[in-house]
């Protein structure tokens, strides 16, 4: 989609710092940490939300959380992790292209505010 950050990011037309790659998802370092780890797992497709997906979607997004526990290891984050989805105007979503947050390597609290 035209100007999504995100698709520009997949697209590589604006820059990022890329922890991993394929033909569907992409994961990159959030601009504004909220953990020591925090990085952003999306699939290249646009998506405005959790709340757009559809059944055609079903395979893609198994597929983006197979990859979880590889980026997870990739990060060293042994000790576990918070895998975070904002959806919609009350769950605080900014950016309007599905995105997982991925926040590790410090004691996460909850519930989360
Ligand atoms: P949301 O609030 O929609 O769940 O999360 C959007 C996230 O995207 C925020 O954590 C924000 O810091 C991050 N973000 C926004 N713009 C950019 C950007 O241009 N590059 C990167 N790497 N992260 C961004
Ligand atoms: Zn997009």
């Amino acid at each position: 989609m035209a100007d999504c950050i995100f698709c520009m990011i997949a697209k590589k037309e604006i820059p990022s710092n890329i922890v991993y790659e394929d033909d569907r998802i992409i994961c990159f370092h959030d601009l504004e940490p909220q953990a020591p780890v925090h990085v952003l797992i999306i699939p290249k497709k646009h998506i405005a939300s959790l709340d757009e997906v559809e059944e055609d979607d079903e395979e893609l997004l198994g597929y983006l959380m197979t990859k979880v526990k590889k980026i997870a290891e990739d990060l060293e984050l042994e000790n576990g992790y918070r895998l975070v989805n904002n959806c919609g105007e009350d769950g605080m979503q900014t950016v309007k292209h599905l995105h997982f947050h991925l926040l590790g390597k410090r004691k996460l609290t909850w519930p989360p505010g």
